[in-house]
Order: structure tokens, then sequence, then C-alpha cells
């Protein structure tokens, strides 16, 4: 199972977009994609899906969903700017 997972990875690993972590004030994880930032929403056997940090304040609706390192999914268009990066540290 894990092994194809890794095999699946090798094939696909072009068209995901790398993330990166970060750990916002309160000490919850985020995502940082492409300059958007995400929450965690919940997880699901290798998948975590998140919802962007202005789901809240601006009814952003984008969504993605993460396997390992990796973006696998994007749903949605995010109504605002990406974030500057000091903005990073805030993501909860
Ligand atoms: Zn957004």
């Amino acid at each position: 199972m894990i092994k194809k997972k890794l095999e699946d990875y090798k094939r696909n690993t072009a068209m995901f977009t790398p993330v990166e972590f970060s750990i916002g004030a309160r000490g919850n994880r985020c995502l940082n994609v492409n300059g958007y930032v995400y929450t965690k929403k919940h997880s699901h056997n290798f998948k975590i899906y998140w919802r962007c940090a202005f789901y809240r304040k601006l009814n952003c609706k984008a969504l993605v969903h993460s396997e390992g390192d990796y973006v696998v999914k994007s749903c949605g268009i995010h109504n605002h700017p990406r974030m500057s990066p000091y903005q990073f540290s805030n993501c909860d």
C-alpha cells in the first residue's frame, strides 16, 4: 500500500505543487502554497484537507488537499490577493 503510494508520487510529482508548513501564533499548523495560506480543516487517511485562512474573514472558498509534502488537489478561486510574507506568521 505504502509502496504503491510512493510509486504514485514519483509518477505524479511533476504536477504536484510542493508546500511549506508553518506554525501560527496559537500553535496551529498552516500551509503555504504559492503565496496563499491555508488552515487545516480535517484529515483522512493520507490526505489533509485545508481551507483558505480567509475563509471566515472574507468568505473565501478556496480549498486544497495535501498528501505528504505536495498539494494533490486544489479547488475554488481566492477572492483576495496573495499574502505578503510577514502575514504567513498570522495564519491562525
Ligand atoms: Zn483565499
